[in-house]
């Protein structure tokens, strides 16, 4: 596909617009009309989204459907464990103006916006996400920006929300513009499902408003194969021609992607697209999101199993954001220990070597 030309509409039969309540979820056939009282009462307390490109996928016949899974209420959000928090990563601490979450030295984040094209049943911000919430005005947004450029230490601006890519062009533009001005910004960072979820907001004037000298990584939130229809793949190439970096990220979820099968054809679409995989999340304790969670040692195990198996470029960093806002801790499996005089090291394709300490220099 040329760039400038939109990508072709959803298939027929599919809805126009996002699907924003239980009734319309349930109007479009992807929701039993048994349970709406109880989904009416989710969907009050957590934002809900679907966009068409997200339910055309969606089978309604399948109970387990990883899509459906991603995006439609559950009446166990309700339903909040002892250890779950409403703020799980302890961004609120680290808030020096209002927009900005600064908690490593070199980098720090700009929420410009807490709307999202669709709303993840397990996001960690679940709390604070929703559609209108929390859009910085321009003031507010000068004045983040002002913060950045006063800190000359902080190397990298990475912008989420809320998905960045629900902004306009013409706002994007001006902040990309903004810090890609400031001398000590080296990377600018984005956070976005857009490219999956609605792929038809990655229009020329959005490539093109990421298109800067400063170094830009997209970090692209996919969490199954099947999210990369012929859309998502067009306007992950139209990125690409615009020199946008493209890196993934996904959250390890049961029913989702914890299967052998299904994390491997996840990473291997990543890949097929110019997405390098960067993260693989363990699931952050919010509330209501206990169904999702995939014990640790299930997740070590899962990517031990395709190490040497699938090409290393697949690799992700298995991690997990220490609650109370200590950062985030790779967990992934080991594969050397430490013996008397060496390192006792697994080899992936089997096979173990003992590799002993070089010798002091004399
Ligand atoms: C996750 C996060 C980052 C980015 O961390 P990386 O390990 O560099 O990907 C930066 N700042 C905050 C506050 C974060 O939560």
């Amino acid at each position: 596909m040329p760039d400038g030309s939109l990508p072709p509409s959803p298939p027929a039969g599919a809805p126009a617009r996002p699907l924003r309540d239980a009734d319309a979820l349930a109007a479009a056939g992807l929701l039993p009309a048994a349970g709406l009282p109880a989904l009416r009462a989710v969907a009050a307390r957590y934002a809900v989204s679907v966009t068409p490109a997200m339910a055309a996928l969606i089978d309604p016949a399948d109970p387990a459907d990883p899509i459906a899974a991603q995006y439609l209420p559950h009446p166990a959000e309700l339903e909040a464990t002892a250890q779950e928090r409403e703020d799980p990563i302890a961004d609120a601490p680290h808030t020096p103006v209002k927009g900005v979450t600064h908690r490593y030295p070199d980098r720090a984040l700009l929420k410009p916006l807490l709307a999202c094209p669709v709303y993840c049943r397990f996001c960690f911000r679940r709390e604070q996400v929703g559609p209108g919430g929390g859009v910085l005005d321009e003031a507010e947004l000068e004045a983040a920006l002002d913060w950045f450029a006063a800190h000359p230490g902080v190397r990298e601006a990475i912008l989420t929300g809320g998905d960045p890519l629900m902004l306009s062009p013409r706002r994007l533009r001006h902040i990309v513009a903004r810090l890609s001005a400031m001398p000590h910004i080296e990377i600018i960072r984005l956070h976005t499902r857009v490219p999956v979820a609605d792929p038809a907001r990655v229009t020329a004037a959005m490539a093109e408003a990421l298109d800067t000298e400063t170094a830009l990584f997209l970090l692209l939130h996919a969490n199954h194969a099947r999210e990369f229809t012929q859309d998502a793949r067009a306007a992950l190439r139209r990125l690409s021609r615009a020199g946008v970096a493209l890196l993934g990220q996904s959250v390890l979820l049961r029913g989702v992607n914890d299967s052998p099968a299904a994390m491997e054809a996840l990473l291997r679409a990543m890949l097929a697209n110019r997405v390098k995989p960067y993260y693989l999340h363990q699931l952050d304790r919010a509330p209501g999101t206990a169904r999702f969670e995939v014990p640790i040692a299930e997740g070590r195990a899962l990517l031990e199993g395709l190490r040497g198996r699938v090409t290393g470029l697949a690799w992700p960093t298995y991690a997990l954001d220490l609650p109370e806002g200590q950062g985030k801790a790779p967990i992934g499996p080991d594969f050397a220990e430490r013996r008397d005089g060496g390192w006792q090291v697994r080899g992936p394709l089997g096979g173990d070597h003992f590799q002993p300490d070089a010798p002091p220099p004399a």
